[in-house]
């Protein structure tokens, strides 16, 4: 609901922002004021609205987060921030800190009449709910919180299905340190568009849609220029970030919705099994990037290190680069499936003349292992100049030996997920050539059995989350 107000008495303006945002529909209130202090002191009446509305004074508040954006805008100078005067105070700092207010300088020309015109947003919020752990050794339980209404570039997604990532495990039981509880994970997101802002132009309500691991970057440094936005250093996760738009931390994909900047909304196609697309948001596209970087075409031997969720993917990925595929695992029952999914040969890593047989033989290797294992051994099966990438993410420190490197000038480098235009190239790829996960779908109140399977590399080869069964679930 949008109201604009000329020259409103303050308690006249307040008092319509109690009525509008009282029954939970308001988005936005353009105010335009006489003088600036009256709006700063608009301002602080509206604070303190907030407050007594929270019902549960500032500490409540603070959990809310910031509720309230401004920009501000002088028809005389096109509405910059040079144009705020100085007695504007909280208003000018608070427009020129959060950058959510980036590219809502541009005013309705109705608004500029007034010679200082303020539009303050107050973004309103909706209930939902997921899944959460709420400390490193508490199992994942229903958990009810709140999102954003969508904003003018933001796309609401009906979530269908999340996939289940091994970094789900490292985050829900805090094993890279940093968790912030509670913790709602999930990165592999499919769904259907709900709600768009009115600027989204590239999806509409009913379309599918995809979410992988980021929701926002800076958009301005140089890894975001050159599409490699996942190497950000402001970069927002899709969950455990602090979330600008609330305050609070992001909340992933165990949850019944999300709400996404259109720019992080990835489009998926109607080819594939929707349930198992979903692991391409993450694995598909961390096992995609180092392939594509180092690369990996039809004359290279690669190895893939792990069949799990990574690991099968990159078989399938590496095969279909037209590579050969020499698969390592510490499972002697995955070898008839590495065969299957597009593996040339399959090495039991545990046997040390089996992988002597594939010594200096391979270009590279992508190693997907989420638990601490021998670096070196791998080293030894490069080429000359051959490259072994980790993505997986193995707690400890590992100990490398120097020699193995500098003998064969070979590298030891790392990969991180994805940018945005290298996963939408990936999911269509994808989509062209028929390749999605290998999953077992599974109901939300399963996710505590599935992690405890994961850790016993138990899972065929990723498990995907029915979101349906949260919403019929008691919660
Ligand atoms: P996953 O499905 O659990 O697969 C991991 C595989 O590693 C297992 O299936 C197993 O394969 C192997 N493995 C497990 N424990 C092992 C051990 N002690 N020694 C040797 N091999 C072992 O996990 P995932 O979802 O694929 O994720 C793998 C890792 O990648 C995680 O650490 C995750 O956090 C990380 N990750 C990184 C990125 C990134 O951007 N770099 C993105 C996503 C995930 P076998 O049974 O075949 O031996
Ligand atoms: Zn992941
Ligand atoms: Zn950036």
């Amino acid at each position: 609901m949008t109201a604009s107000l000329s020259n409103q008495t303050i308690v006249t303006t307040a008092a319509l922002m109690t009525q509008t945002l009282g029954n939970g529909k308001i988005c936005y209130v353009e105010i335009s004021a006489s003088d600036v202090h009256h709006a700063a002191q608009f301002y602080e009446k509206v604070f303190s609205w907030r407050i007594r509305q929270c019902g549960g004074g500032r500490k409540k508040l603070t959990s809310v987060p910031w509720p309230v954006t401004f920009a501000m805008a002088n028809p005389s100078t096109g509405g910059s921030d040079r144009s705020l005067p100085a007695a504007a105070g909280p208003l000018s700092s608070l427009a020129r800190r959060n950058p959510a207010t980036a590219g809502r300088r541009r005013l309705p020309s109705a608004f500029l009449l007034s010679t200082f015109s303020f539009l303050l947003q107050i973004d309103a919020m909706f209930a939902t709910k997921g899944y959460a752990t709420h400390g490193a050794d508490q199992p994942l339980k229903p958990f009810s919180f709140e999102r954003r209404d969508p904003m003018p570039r933001d796309v609401q997604i009906e979530i269908l299905f999340c996939g289940i990532c091994h970094t789900d495990i490292h985050f829900a039981r805090n094993e890279l340190a940093g968790t912030i509880y509670p913790c709602v994970p999930g990165h592999e997101i499919v769904g259907r568009v709900v709600k768009v802002g009115r600027e989204v132009k590239k999806f509409k309500e009913g379309d599918l849609a995809a979410v992988g691991c980021l929701v926002d970057t800076c958009r301005t440094c140089p890894s975001c220029e050159e599409g490699l936005e996942q190497f950000c250093d402001e970069k927002v996760l899709t969950y455990n970030s602090p979330d600008k738009h609330t305050g609070g931390v992001t909340y992933g994909g165990y949850s019944a919705s999300i709400v996404v900047d259109h720019d992080f909304v990835l489009r998926i196609s109607n080819k594939l099994d929707l349930a198992a697309t979903a692991p391409l948001l993450c694995a598909g596209i961390t096992t995609y990037s180092p392939l594509r970087h180092w690369n990996v075409t039809k004359e290279k031997k690669v190895g893939v290190v792990g069949l799990g969720g990574l690991g099968h993917m990159a078989v399938k990925i590496a095969n279909a680069f037209g590579a050969e595929v020499v698969l390592f695992t510490t499972s002697p029952g995955k070898t008839a499936d590495a065969k299957r999914l597009g593996a040339h040969d399959v090495v039991l890593s545990r046997d040390e003349e089996a992988m002597k047989k594939h010594a200096k033989s391979l270009d590279f290797i992508i190693d997907t292992v989420s638990a601490n294992h021998d670096l070196n051994a791998y080293l030894e099966l490069l080429k000359r100049d051959g490259t072994l990438t980790l993505v997986g993410l193995p707690p400890e420190p590992a100990p490398v030996a120097v020699f193995p490197l500098i003998l064969y000038r070979r590298s030891l480098a790392g990969s991180l997920i994805g940018g945005l235009a290298e996963t939408q190239e990936m999911l269509d790829f994808c989509a062209e050539r028929g390749i999605a996960a290998d999953i077992e779908v599974i109901a939300i109140d399963k996710i505590n059995e599935a992690y405890e399977r994961m850790l016993k590399s138990d899972v065929k080869y990723r498990f995907v989350i029915d979101m349906a069964t949260l919403k019929g679930g008691d919660i």
